[in-house]
């Protein structure tokens, strides 16, 4: 959809979203849900979430311009609206962020007609949870160098090996899985597999993070046995397989429903409202000039961002080689941890005070969030790999060795 004025038919959808959001938004959890899906543990959230997405799908905000076959609800122009409705209505994300952003494209672009057929609508309703499977000790940012094994053995796999980072890795039913069927290929070794997380060789410890929370995982996998109808794609074929679902997890895939929390223009505003609240030396951290020339600068970079991410609509001015959306991921991510760094300034001292501290600004949300920041300028190709591609492939540098 190009950023024009909308025609009938999306004016009404858009008219509908919003009606829609606005009666249908679910009441709180009993406990405050995590700041974002990836770090989701508890059972009474992956219900409350599940529940709102199949919801949401039901209503025809997901997969809104996916083809009926393969549980869609057979639109054109109309998904981008529903995301962007789902935004601004600032309801509770969906907890399948693995399986909407990355296993839908991916078997959109490379899976059989069975595989799309079958996996695509429990993902829309949430029913399967997905993890990716793609990280290993030894390989993150040099992904090629993953070493999990696959065997082939009549008409199934074993796989041996294990993963790391594994967000939803303890709720997921299905993995994206990238395993070596041949280990003195670098690159043309590597074949993508969709793994069954019920598999008894499938072991999965939680990892704890820095903020206390447990999001991911490390994954064990010992002789699980894999169906050859579960391969993506031709056997070698893993590693452009994985490069089209990073294509989508970096934010330059097709759209099939809204995952992500709150806009930076939301948080600017918060930021704003933070400094206004806090006083410091008799006068609010907002009237000191020094503070108010920082978060001024600091919201000229975020509109600058939400502008250029506009842009990715429109399609004669995007440019080749996706470039918007490659870099919005570099400066969305970058945008957030600064926009945090400058909460944790503008409360001072007290930006110490963490979750749980009856004293801590807005629950200790700016802390929190702060360390989570990182989430978005390592997963997914930590920022240097992003300027690395974007380097050699959209200015056409030399490639790094
Ligand atoms: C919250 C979170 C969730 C995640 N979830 C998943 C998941 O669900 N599934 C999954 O498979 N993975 C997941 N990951 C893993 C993520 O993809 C990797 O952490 C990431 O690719 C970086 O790999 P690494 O951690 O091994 O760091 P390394 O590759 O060891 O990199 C360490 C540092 O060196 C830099 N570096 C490395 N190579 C270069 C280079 N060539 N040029 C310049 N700098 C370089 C990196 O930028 C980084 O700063 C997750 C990570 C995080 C933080």
């Amino acid at each position: 959809m190009s950023e024009t004025r909308l025609n009938n038919e999306q004016q009404e959808f858009q008219e509908f979203c919003r009606r829609w959001l606005g009666e249908n938004r679910p009441g709180p959890t009993k406990t405050p849900l995590p700041q974002a899906a990836y770090e989701v543990v508890d059972e009474e959230h992956r219900i409350y979430l599940s529940e709102w997405q199949a919801k949401c799908y039901q209503a025809g905000l997901i997969a809104t311009d996916l083809p009926k076959e393969y549980g869609g609800h057979g639109h054109t122009g109309l998904q981008q609206i529903a995301s962007a409705e789902v935004h601004r209505a600032k309801v509770p994300y969906f907890i399948n962020w693995i399986g909407l952003g990355m296993t839908v494209p991916t078997l959109l672009a490379h899976g059989t007609e069975d595989q799309k057929k079958t996996f695509l609508p429990p993902i829309f309703t949430a029913e399967h949870i997905w993890c990716q499977g793609f990280s290993e000790p030894g390989a993150g940012s040099d992904l090629a160098s993953l070493q999990t094994s696959a065997e082939k053995q009549g008409d199934h796999w074993v796989i041996n090996g294990s993963k790391v980072w594994t967000s939803l890795g303890h709720f997921a039913q299905w993995m994206l899985l990238l395993a070596r069927d041949d280990k003195h290929n670098k690159y043309g070794g590597i074949t993508y597999f969709l793994a069954p997380m019920a598999d008894p060789g499938i072991t999965v410890k939680p990892i704890h993070k820095m903020t206390g929370e447990s999001g991911f995982n490390e994954v064990f996998l010992d002789q699980v046995k894999i169906g050859d109808h579960l391969r993506v794609d031709e056997i070698g074929a893993g590693w452009k397989v994985a490069m089209s679902t990073l294509t989508s997890e970096r934010g330059a895939g097709v759209g099939v429903g809204a995952v992500a929390g709150e806009s930076p223009r939301l948080v600017m505003q918060q930021v704003i409202n933070l400094a206004k609240d806090t006083i410091r030396n008799g006068k609010s951290v907002w009237d000191d000039p020094i503070w108010r020339d920082r978060l001024m600068k600091m919201y000229e970079r975020t509109e600058a961002a939400i502008q250029n991410a506009r842009r990715t609509k429109v399609k004669a001015i995007n440019g080749g080689a996706m470039r918007i959306p490659l870099q919005s991921k570099v400066s969305g991510s970058e945008i957030s941890q600064e926009l945090h760094h400058l909460a944790l300034g503008v409360l001072g001292l007290s930006s110490s005070l963490y979750t749980r501290d009856t004293h801590a600004a807005d629950d200790g949300k700016w802390a929190l969030g702060y360390m989570n920041t990182y989430t978005g300028t390592i997963s997914g190709g930590s920022s240097e790999i992003q300027r690395n591609i974007l380097g050699e492939r959209v200015l056409g540098m030399p490639k790094t060795k």
